[in-house]
């Protein structure tokens, strides 16, 4: 039986693209599955005038347009709606005023929610007001903030913007968005290597050679060069999702599985990682930049639209990353994103060290490879020595498949979905916590000074291909190359 949850979620940002395609979607879902049922409202606020029913009607259209669904008038009806700006302190007492409306109507026990999803500029304000205007219940069980990415843009404003957020939220209240670890095969990472003595005692220098997480695209930079051109693949993609998969790949087995000893063991890990100098920059990360494709039927990054001619913008990295601790020492784990390559996935690869050949007549064995594929479908590999089916004793490597069915992925709540059914529920295990994000942005941003030093010749790959061929040396200098190869 679903637990159920009683909370008011304020949605800043209500008339937005998220909160239409995903964030009401989302809470209909938490509604079918019986975690909210009578106890709960949801109040909507931004900038424009809309009535109660017009939200409402606005709400149940997204639900129509994106889950094709009619939406009851019991759901609706816990909807609410104040128009406010956010910049404009005086306009939170109305909002105030509803919140305490709704608290009352649905017995919400003054538990509250407030879910930023508007741009990140607003961020620091809108966690300020609430606290300065009286928003934060004094008696309820909780007040917890959901926060959208980009968390900063370095970790100087990242810095910044946490102090602002800690000045009316804890830590511990504070649900820092990074869908990736809203995604089923990324919270998989932890039932392979927690729940099987076999990976749990192998996960570690002895038994593994390397690590790859990648994540593709295939799309270049669409109309969003805006954003893209100041952020490049780096800050895009490394320094949130990919940061946040190799915490739950590098952390160690957490003391508990509550939330704060899982947050705990990831930042152990998190604080062993080495910072580069600009010299291990050079030697261990590579920038690419896509060119048009072979057939010259794509333009590259710098003739598209809005790309200053001379933008020296990363559309590709890829890097090793070390660990100082007990667990990694002299692992490497390698990391790569970009745009245009050849295919689109998320995926990790566990590299194994080769086994000891004791027979004879036989070729080299091949290494043991466990493949975590989160996207585009969920599913698991694991490449390993079995027997040639000649005569002969020799052996070959076989793949065992495991493939997300497409019956358990109709039961799969999406991530939007889980991690608000998380936040409301408290568990923060899920979402990137302020040590964490720190890390990755003082990793990251070594790099990017480190570029922003130096100029690079760019393109430097195809697009349609998986990247420049730096990248692949990178690996090949160390003696392994990538595993897949789109
Ligand atoms: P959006 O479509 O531009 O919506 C922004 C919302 O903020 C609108 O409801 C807007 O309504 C409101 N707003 C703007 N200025 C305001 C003000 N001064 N006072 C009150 N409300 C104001 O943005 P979005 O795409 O939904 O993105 C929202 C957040 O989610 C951003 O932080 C974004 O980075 C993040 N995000 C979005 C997606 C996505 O798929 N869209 C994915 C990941 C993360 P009014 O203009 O009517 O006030």
């Amino acid at each position: 039986m679903p637990k159920e949850i009683t909370t008011l979620v304020t949605f800043f940002g209500a008339t937005g693209d998220l909160a239409k395609r995903k964030l009401y979607p989302s809470v209909y879902n938490l509604y079918k599955k019986g975690f909210l049922k009578d106890h709960f409202g949801i109040i909507g606020t931004s900038r424009a005038d809309l009535t109660t029913q017009e939200f409402q009607d606005f709400v149940r259209d997204s639900i129509k347009e994106f889950m094709k669904e009619d939406a009851p008038i019991d759901f609706l009806r816990h909807f609410d709606y104040q128009k406010a700006d956010i910049t404009k302190a005086d306009d939170y007492a109305k909002l105030k005023a509803l919140i305490e409306k709704l608290d009352t109507e649905f017995a919400l026990k003054g538990n509250r929610i407030f879910y930023m999803s508007v741009a990140p500029r607003f961020f620091g304000t809108v966690a300020k007001s609430l606290k300065s205007e009286g928003l934060l219940s004094e008696n309820g069980e909780f007040n917890r903030l959901m926060i959208e990415k980009p968390f900063g843009t370095d970790y100087a404003t990242a810095e910044q913007l946490n102090n602002e957020l800690s000045h009316a939220f804890n830590e511990n209240q504070i649900y820092r968005i990074d869908h990736y670890l809203g995604k089923e095969m990324v919270q998989n990472i932890a039932a392979l290597r927690f729940g099987n003595p076999l990976l749990a005692k192998a996960w570690n220098r002895e038994y593994i050679d390397n690590i790859q997480v990648t994540l593709s695209e295939t799309l270049g930079v669409e109309d969003r060069a805006g954003y893209y051109d100041t952020a490049g693949a780096l800050r895009d993609m490394i320094q949130n999702h990919t940061m946040q998969i190799v915490g739950w790949l590098a952390m160690d087995e957490p003391a508990s599985w509550t939330d704060q000893d899982i947050r705990a063991a990831k930042n152990a890990a998190f604080n062993s990682l080495k910072i580069y100098t600009p010299d291990e920059v050079a030697e261990n990360f590579v920038r690419g930049q896509y060119g048009p494709d072979a057939a010259n039927t794509q333009n590259g990054y710098l003739n598209e639209k809005d790309v200053p001619a001379d933008s020296q913008n990363n559309t590709y990295v890829a890097g090793k990353l070390a660990f100082a601790s007990d667990r990694w020492k002299d692992v490497p784990f390698y990391i790569r994103t970009g745009k245009r390559l050849a295919a689109k996935t998320t995926r990790i690869d566990i590299v194994f060290k080769q086994g000891f050949n004791l027979f004879t007549n036989a070729a080299p064995l091949e290494k043991n490879v466990l493949s975590i594929i989160v996207d585009p479908e969920g599913r698991i590999e694991y490449t390993m020595v079995a027997k040639d089916t000649t005569a002969e004793f020799k052996t070959r490597p076989i793949t065992l498949n495991w493939t997300v069915s497409a019956e358990d992925k109709a039961q799969t709540p999406e991530p939007y979905e889980r991690m608000i059914h998380d936040t409301m529920d408290g568990n923060g295990s899920n979402f990137a916590d302020w040590n964490g994000v720190a890390v990755a942005w003082k990793f990251v941003d070594a790099i990017q000074s480190a570029w922003d030093a130096t100029q690079q010749e760019f393109p430097n790959y195809v697009s349609g291909s998986m990247g420049p061929k730096a990248a692949d040396e990178l690996l090949a200098r160390d003696g392994h190359r990538w595993i897949y190869e789109g």
